[in-house]
């Protein structure tokens, strides 16, 4: 079957159109209009006007005028009309074909590419809602080789690291002690860590890390935490947990296996970049919204890093926290899941005097 374009199927039914519309203005035109005539010879007849001889030549030249003045009429109107008919259809086409080209554009893999406005609502709406779909496609795909170049970058370290152990102890140019050995497996670990975060953010930001809400009470579970990481502190008072936690909280709906590893996170973090003085658990509530505040005396991060403390991968001094055992996706998995959970969390420091981390789950109902 032969496809006919759209701005041909726009200018033949305008036609078709005009057509009935004139075939009818016609037909009724040829009926009435004699019979309209007559009747207006008879009044005329009826004041004594005398026109009964010439009666047959007058209505033959009605008949002749009203047949001129319909050619007339009819080619003037189709040529006006079907001007003005393809200049319509050219003014929905135009836009329409600007929008295919930019699509397939698109699709040839120009991110950049948009559809221009159009004055038309309907198509200018079409377009508004592809560039919007274009817009959300390009920062996947941003963020899929953000991801790639990240996940090489940091790859590459503890394998670079690892391999010149590896040549070293081969070419016996490094001693087999166990101290190598150790350095080797912290080496490993890392990676093992790196790759477990991933996979983990990774299950978050697809969505296949199930989470389970539920009406859980904060106030035990922050207990029971900060309790676990006082033990692990063992003889050392340095810095001391405390907690400050609201008498009357309610309970909230959340995973209480997720909301501990947000707890755990913050927690870890603050012990890991806090020597002395205190580390405080806060809570709060405010309208239908918990919030839990992890507040340390620690080496803050300066104002131009703190929008990126919630980037993955993204750590305040690479070198010295890939030492540590940092992979800077701790901080990026409790953003997902505080916002899986329905609620925001955020941050404010200041350097050398010590950071807040506060987020809010919502209230059960
Ligand atoms: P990491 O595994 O490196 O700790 P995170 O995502 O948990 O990864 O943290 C990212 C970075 O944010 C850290 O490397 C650190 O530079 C900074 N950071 C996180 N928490 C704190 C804190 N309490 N005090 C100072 N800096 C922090």
């Amino acid at each position: 079957m032969t496809k006919v374009p759209l701005r041909t199927r726009l200018f033949i039914s305008h036609l078709i159109v005009m057509t009935v519309a004139i075939v009818a203005l016609a037909g009724v035109s040829r009926l009435s209009t004699p019979r309209y005539f007559v009747v207006t010879l008879e009044r005329l007849e009826g004041r004594g006007v005398r026109i009964q001889q010439m009666r047959g030549q007058i209505l033959e030249s009605f008949a002749d005028a009203w047949a001129r003045g319909m050619v007339w009429s009819v080619l003037l109107g189709v040529s006006t009309a079907g001007g003005i008919s393809y200049l319509l259809s050219s003014r929905i086409i135009r836009p329409l074909t600007r929008m295919e080209q930019s699509t397939q554009r698109f699709a040839a893999g120009d991110w950049g590419a948009r559809v221009p406005p159009s004055e038309i609502p309907e198509l200018h709406q079409l377009g508004h809602s592809f560039n919007r779909m274009a817009s959300e496609l390009e920062q996947v795909e941003q963020q899929r080789r953000d991801l790639v170049s990240d996940l090489s970058h940091e790859l590459r370290t503890p394998l670079t690291i690892l391999r010149g152990y590896l040549e070293a102890l081969t070419d016996q140019k490094l001693p087999a002690t166990p101290e190598t050995y150790a350095r080797l497996l912290r080496e490993t670990q890392r990676l093992q860590r790196l790759v477990e975060d991933l996979q983990e953010l990774s299950k978050l930001e697809t969505g296949y890390l199930p989470i389970q809400r539920q009406p859980i009470a904060l106030t035990p579970l922050i207990q029971q935490v900060t309790q676990r990481f006082r033990d692990q502190q063992l003889e050392s008072e340095n810095p001391q947990i405390l907690v400050e936690s609201a008498l009357d909280l309610p309970t909230i709906v959340a995973d209480p296996m997720r909301t501990e590893q947000i707890l755990v996170n913050l927690l870890s973090n603050a012990l890991q970049y806090t020597d002395n003085g205190t580390i405080t658990v806060r809570t709060w509530h405010q309208a239908d919204q918990v919030w839990l505040a992890v507040e340390d005396t620690g080496i803050g991060i300066a104002a131009a890093d703190l929008p990126h403390v919630f980037d993955r991968f993204w750590r305040a001094d690479r070198s010295r926290n890939r030492g540590s055992g940092g992979t800077g996706i701790g901080l990026a998995i409790c953003k997902r899941l505080v916002e899986l959970q329905g609620g925001h969390i955020q941050v404010t420091s200041q350097p050398h005097q010590g950071s807040k981390f506060e987020f809010w789950l919502p209230k059960a109902t």
